[in-house]
């Protein structure tokens, strides 16, 4: 049904200056954080600029509305026109990654994960993840998290060599644990899973496999990463990260799942939907099937790549030696600081990214860098803005101690990226 009404009786946007007159206090906070946005370089491998019709719906009207239960059998009346943009947003997930089934309510990707266990598992049963430490989320299985409460965790790791997954160890660990479900899925992974690798040890164990795909499934919904949607029972994802949708979680399955992931995440873990997430996912995942999105995903890896090989010839080790995909991952040791002192120093010149564990050449952990090409490429930003970036990256590094050293970045790093504004200074009429 299409609708075409336009409200006579009331005005509503996302009117800032109607904030500015309410709470002057906070507007000035959205200010001073579009202007760090916008001034800075924004490398967090999580983080990515949604399109200004996604911040509209997520400022609309259908913020008001509750919305308990699924399209046609809902716990509250009224809900005619959010029944209709969830039934889009769902078709659209179904069709841009071929799924039989997807579930668009998660608030987050942690509850898409939480509603995949419940889905699946009993309190207490053997999940098989990535080691916490290698670059498994929270959700796969930290003691602080409800993951590693309820659930008896085992990790699997990286081979010392080559920083890639150890298939031997994730097969031996499965037949000596005979887990209900193997994960995979990492917050710091470079490279791709062999997802065919983890459904044939699944199907010798007989676990489930969940593929837990926040980082890259905007990647795959732009043809620029493999799906996991062939082999894994399910598939959870974040629709925040490279997709450029809302902060939220997206679930995919095949139909036999469907009726038990939906109960999953309504009523056992979540109440009522967040419509204007659920109407601003839908716009997203209609803007990731156009093909400037498929030009974009393609872009990202593209600039990831040269960004790699740009840090590791300015001396910072790239875990496994480069990626497939938006994030890298690299080791500080050359320059005689550890990662949270690198990440202050990059920080005070405007670089902003984050630090995380890595698996270390040669065995053990070391706490590294991690950062993304997913935002500075919604920013327009390609190969040539790549080099720049580690040159200034490096120059931080080395110089950045220094009082005039970061005065001098700061200012280069202001000017890169004032060509490339994420929002435009007029809205589009
Ligand atoms: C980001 C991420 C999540 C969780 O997303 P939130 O929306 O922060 O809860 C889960 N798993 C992996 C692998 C992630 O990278």
């Amino acid at each position: 049904m299409p609708v075409t009404a336009t409200p006579p009786h009331t005005h509503w946007g996302p009117d800032f200056a109607a904030l500015r007159r309410a709470d002057p206090e906070l507007a000035g906070l959205v200010l001073a954080e579009l202007e760090r946005q916008s001034t800075g370089l924004q490398l967090i491998a999580a983080e990515n600029f949604t399109s200004p019709a996604v911040l509209a719906a997520l400022g609309s009207p259908l913020a008001n509305k509750y919305a308990e239960g699924y399209p046609g059998a809902r716990h509250h009346g009224g809900c005619e026109f959010v029944d209709l943009a969830e039934r889009i947003a769902v078709d659209r997930a179904k069709a841009l990654f071929g799924a039989e089934h997807a579930n668009v309510q998660p608030h987050s990707g942690s509850s898409a994960v939480l509603a995949a266990y419940a889905a699946l598992l009993r309190p207490g049963d053997t999940v098989l993840a990535m080691g916490l430490p290698q670059g498994g989320h929270l959700t796969h299985g930290s003691p602080s998290n409800f993951s590693g409460r309820w659930f008896d965790f085992v990790g699997y790791g990286v081979c010392r060599d080559t920083g890639l997954i150890d298939y031997a160890q994730v097969r031996a660990l499965a037949r000596k644990h005979r887990p209900q479900a193997l994960v995979c899925g990492s917050i710091s992974y470079p490279r791709h899973p062999d997802y065919a690798a983890f459904r044939d040890i699944a199907d010798e164990v007989g676990a489930y496999l969940i593929a837990d795909a926040a980082h890259p499934i905007g990647l795959i919904a732009g043809g620029a990463a493999p799906s996991p949607l062939p082999y894994a029972d399910v598939v959870c994802a974040t629709t925040h990260k490279v997709l450029r949708g809302p902060r939220g979680g997206l679930i995919l399955c095949g139909a036999r799942l469907a009726g038990r992931i939906d109960r999953a995440v309504f009523p056992f873990t979540q109440g009522g939907a967040q419509m204007h997430t659920v109407a601003a996912k839908a716009v997203a995942f209609g803007e990731a099937a156009t093909p400037a999105f498929t030009a974009y995903a393609h872009q990202v890896v593209a600039n990831a790549r040269v960004l790699a090989a740009a840090l590791a010839a300015e001396g910072l080790t790239v875990t496994t030696g480069g990626t497939d995909t938006h994030l890298i991952t690299a080791e500080v040791t050359d320059f005689a600081m550890d990662a949270a002192t690198a990440r202050a120093a990059l920080a005070a010149c405007g670089i902003v990214l984050d630090t995380c564990g890595l698996p270390r050449a040669g065995g053990g952990v070391v706490h590294g860098l991690r950062l993304g090409t997913a935002a500075a490429t919604t920013q327009g930003m390609g190969e040539a803005e790549m080099v720049r970036i580690a040159g200034l990256a490096a120059a931080a590094l080395r110089e950045g101690a220094t009082e005039p050293g970061l005065r001098e970045i700061r200012s280069a790093v202001r000017e890169l990226v004032s060509a490339f504004p994420p929002y435009p200074a007029q809205p589009a009429s």
